[in-house]
């Protein structure tokens, strides 16, 4: 069997699409929704994901207020910068670009963006909302994932999910929605990471495997059981002196040899990826609809 690739620029497009419509009726009614970018300093990969949603912002058609500060800008600095964007009204969400530099305290920061245009998903009230199954901007790779899923028909209702990894941005936020009641939800949840003594034990007996350990072949083949749905949120640079860049991306999952087992799987690049800056986008859209009602 050779599995349906499940192909997230293609979800990402039809969400941009569904986004764009709902945009231009905000403004219908003199609405326009608004993203505030933060990047600190020069890192290479840093500034092309800032460029890429600056870019994803203004295809879409928002408003997007973009602010690169040097390396050496300070603690304090940083706080005021926060505190005018969350009094400004054409800002309906912030976003700081991670990591930042070393002198600078990132929880600090981070719990400094209102919760009201917290549209990462990582501040704790927004984190707490969720676990609690209350309303919360949710966190974008994990709420790709959700969506990338409930668009390709994988069933998530009843399914044994097992997930590699629990970092707050990914592994811990996943599980918790995917244990939720609702919606693209109540699924059984199983979490392994480095301290799991056998995680092909755990992950042969899910429906649905989802890597994030930030290691490549993490998931090998004899890992998923046939017809399993595999979602790869791994990005890993490996050397290829073969690509200009002298790397190519890869992710957690040995992809040829699960392709062949697996029902469902998502690629690296072109799988999860495209997801996030949509699901950014997409809280961003429903942040200007909440402070004004909708
Ligand atoms: P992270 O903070 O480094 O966390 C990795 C998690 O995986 C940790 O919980 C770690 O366990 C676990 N882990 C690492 N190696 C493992 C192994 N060999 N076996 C089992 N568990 C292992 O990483 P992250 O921020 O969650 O990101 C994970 C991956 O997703 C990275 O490749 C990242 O680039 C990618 N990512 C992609 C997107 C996207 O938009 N596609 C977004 C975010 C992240 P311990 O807790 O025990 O250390």
């Amino acid at each position: 069997m050779s599995a349906k690739i499940i192909d997230g620029k293609e979800i990402a497009r039809q969400i941009r699409a569904e986004l764009t419509e709902e945009v231009k009726a905000l403004k219908a009614r003199g609405i326009v929704p608004g993203l505030g970018v933060i990047l600190v300093g020069e890192d290479p990969a840093s500034k092309s994901y800032v460029t890429a949603k600056e870019q994803a912002c203004h295809d879409i058609g928002l408003f997007s207020d973009d602010n690169r500060l040097p390396a050496t800008t300070g603690q304090a600095e940083l706080l005021a910068l926060i505190a005018e964007m969350n009094a400004d009204p054409r800002i309906n969400g912030i976003l700081v670009q991670l990591p930042l530099p070393k002198h600078l305290k990132e929880s600090e920061v981070l719990t400094a963006i209102s919760p009201d245009k917290d549209v990462d998903g990582f501040h704790p009230t927004n984190v707490g909302r969720m676990v609690v199954g209350e309303k919360a901007f949710l966190p974008c790779t994990p709420h790709g994932v959700l969506q990338m899923m409930a668009r390709s028909g994988v069933k998530i209702e009843g399914a044994h999910a097992v997930i590699v990894g629990r970092s707050n941005i990914v592994g811990k936020p996943l599980a918790n929605l995917l244990m939720a009641k609702g919606a693209m939800a109540n699924a059984t949840v199983t979490v392994c990471h480095t301290k799991t003594k056998d995680i092909g034990y755990h992950t042969r007996q899910a429906d649905i495997v989802i890597a994030a350990a930030g290691r490549p072949n993490t998931v090998t083949a004899d890992m998923i059981r046939e017809g399993a749905v595999v979602i790869d949120v791994g990005v890993n640079r490996v050397e290829d002196s073969s690509k200009k860049a002298g790397f190519r991306l890869v992710g957690d999952v040995d992809y040829e040899a699960c392709r062949e087992k697996a029902s469902m799987i998502t690629p690296v690049p072109g799988g999860v990826g495209p997801m996030t800056i949509t699901m950014l986008l997409y809280n961003t859209v429903e942040s200007a609809k909440r402070a004004n009602g909708l």
